[in-house]
């Protein structure tokens, strides 16, 4: 079941939170950077050993202090006008994220908006793909939850889904 929620990612109880990582898997601002307050330092210690991802991919760590067993790192692309693949780099990135749930068994996982914040993609092109590939791995999913921050993201992703849900977990 796909819901939308309008919610911290950091404060839910799933197998699986994803973030919005870049590509050095250091840690950054917005999203990334509550996961990372959030699931304390030793996620960091493991982010340096996976060296890195690239644009349309992600990697996997363990939650340590989240409620959540695991963390996605999954890398979205940089809005620059739609020409440079960002699509099909922003697609990439949810089947790579669900890709790797599957292998780890999970049943319930989180996604954020990602690439609407900082890298600017346009939210409405973003929500519109990452609904697709939801609805592609539905059945294989307890729960996939469309977390999203601000009161723009939210709306649309219930527009989009075409149902008005609960606000919580
Ligand atoms: P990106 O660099 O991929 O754009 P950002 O973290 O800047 O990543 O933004 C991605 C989305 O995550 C934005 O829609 C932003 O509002 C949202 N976001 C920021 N903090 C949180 C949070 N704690 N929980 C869920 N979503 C968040």
């Amino acid at each position: 079941m796909i819901k939308v929620i309008q919610y911290d990612i950091t404060q839910l109880d799933v197998d699986i939170v994803v973030n919005a990582a870049n590509t050095s898997l250091l840690g950054g601002g917005g999203v990334d950077g509550a996961i990372h307050r959030a699931a304390g330092p030793e996620l960091l210690a493991a982010c340096r050993k996976l060296g890195g991802c690239p644009t349309g991919e992600a990697r996997i760590t363990p939650g340590f202090r989240l409620a959540a067993k695991w963390v996605i790192h999954a890398v979205g692309p940089v809005w620059s006008g739609g020409g440079r693949g960002e699509p099909q780099l922003l697609e990439s990135c949810y089947r790579s994220a669900f890709r790797l749930a599957k292998d780890a068994q999970a049943r319930s996982i989180a996604f954020p908006c990602i690439s609407t914040g900082v890298y600017r993609y346009p939210k409405e092109g973003a929500a519109h793909i990452a609904l697709k590939v939801m609805h592609e791995y539905d059945r294989d999913f307890r729960s996939i939850v469309a977390c999203c921050f601000d009161a723009e993201n939210a709306a649309i992703y219930r527009k989009l889904l075409g149902a008005t849900t609960g606000d919580d977990e």
